[in-house]
């Protein structure tokens, strides 16, 4: 088993990238990295530069919520999709599900930081279900069906893994996107050997740390590579192994992202990294507190979907995660587990006319107020009703025949109650 899974492997990198296969051995020394000029052929342009703006100079950053776990889907200002890790095996599905709600037709970049289930798990699902023209992963094996099925499934898409290390550019039109980690060997340590990719639009940079930990932090820092971000991913979820002092220092984040479950057994995010965050007067976003996270950038400014949390909740809630026998009051039940609320949705005109106004039906929870996200193809607009009084909205933004989803959330005694509707344009 274990001798198969590294053959198929080894033939999948044997294939991709003959240069570092032979210099495999020289990797227990530092690897060299020069920035700006990649190292391996991998490095080129994986498509003609050709495709058409969709969003001119705007790149989103969603940071979906998988519980334990990874999974950012990134749309860069040319209309081209990367996404980094899939979360948990059983959040495969929920991944596809996003990114078909958000029209992604295909998957230009995904990236596998590290073999890790929480990372990888949902990855194979999205290769069976979408069309993935490059798939990115650090060095490192491991022995886990998990890993076997990422490995099938990248096999049958019909592609060769391609290397993910310090230097390497994604090569794609409109953005400098390109791995400043791994710059050295782990060995085993899969977490270390974590691909972390840096970001930039404009003035904009984004940091995506996987699992990296403080050693590999202390590399690439030694490495002598621009690492600050606005954003930060931080590593591992937010445990004690990963955002040491010195690379705060470096990186410089205005604002932290936390991918972590509600409660995990972990107790991820730590008090004393949130305390960190405090003190370097960094705002932290967490999935299991704000849900999906998206991050807007203009090339000059980051505007986000929702607030930071409050560092005074960061330290209790977390607290309460550190002891599993009292559970944290203030549940947030999600779309997939509301069968417990009756709030129901729906618009007078399912393929209204352009410029027509419709009427969204809110039902269920009478005379609680709600928000409307309508997911528009040229941005999201958010509309403020009351369930049971229909809410009128002109659709001039509306584009003819593209579903447009409208997802509808209630705040109430500090549960949040979710639905959705949708409607094609004539
Ligand atoms: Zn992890």
């Amino acid at each position: 088993m274990k001798k198969r899974l590294l053959k198929v492997f080894t033939c999948l990198f044997l294939a991709s990238s003959l240069v570092a296969c032979q210099s495999a051995p020289a990797q227990k020394e530092q690897a060299s990295v020069k920035v700006n000029k990649p190292t391996t052929t991998d490095a080129k342009p994986t498509k003609p530069v050709s495709k058409p703006a969709e969003t001119s100079g705007i790149m989103q950053v969603y940071y979906l919520d998988v519980g334990q776990g990874d999974s950012i889907y990134i749309k860069t200002p040319n209309g081209d999709d990367i996404l980094i890790d899939g979360g948990k095996n059983d959040r495969g599905d929920d991944v596809v599900a996003f990114l078909h709600k958000y029209h992604v037709d295909d998957i230009e970049v995904m990236i596998a930081t590290h073999p890790d289930a929480d990372h990888i798990g949902g990855l194979d699902t999205v290769l069976e279900n979408m069309t993935v023209k490059s798939v990115y992963m650090p060095k490192v094996t491991h022995t886990t069906k998990t890993f076997e099925d990422f490995l099938v499934a990248v096999k049958n898409e019909g592609l060769k893994l391609k290397e993910a290390k310090g230097g390497v550019s994604l090569g794609l039109p409109g953005v400098d996107a390109h791995f400043v980690s791994p710059v050295s060997s782990y060995g085993e340590d899969l977490n270390s050997s974590s691909a972390v990719l840096r970001i930039t639009n404009g003035e904009n940079n984004f940091l995506f740390t996987g699992d990296a930990t403080m050693e590999a932090e202390k590399d690439m820092i030694a490495s002598g590579q621009d690492i600050q971000a606005d954003v930060l991913k931080l590593g591992h979820h937010g445990a004690n192994t990963s955002t040491s002092e010195a690379f705060l220092s470096q990186v410089k984040p205005k604002f932290a992202i936390v991918s972590a479950g509600k409660d995990n057994q972990y107790g991820h995010p730590t008090a004393e990294i949130l305390q960190r965050m405090q003190e370097h007067n960094i705002k932290v976003f967490r999935t299991a507190q704000q849900g999906t996270i998206i991050a807007t950038s203009n090339g000059k400014t980051i505007t986000f979907n929702t607030d930071p949390s409050k560092i005074e909740q960061n330290t209790v809630k977390n607290n309460a995660a550190a002891t599993p026998e009292k559970p944290v009051k203030t549940e947030t039940p999600k779309t997939n587990q509301s069968s417990t609320t009756s709030l129901k949705a729906k618009v007078d005109n399912p393929n209204p006319d352009q410029y027509q106004t419709i009427h969204l039906d809110v039902t269920g929870m009478k005379g609680a107020t709600y928000s409307a996200i309508f997911h528009f193809t040229s941005k999201d607009t958010t509309y403020t009703g009351t369930v049971g009084t229909p809410l009128p909205v002109k659709i001039s933004r509306a584009k003819a025949g593209f579903k447009v989803l409208i997802d509808i959330t209630v705040q109430k005694d500090g549960k949040e109650y979710q639905t959705q509707t949708s409607f094609i344009p004539k």
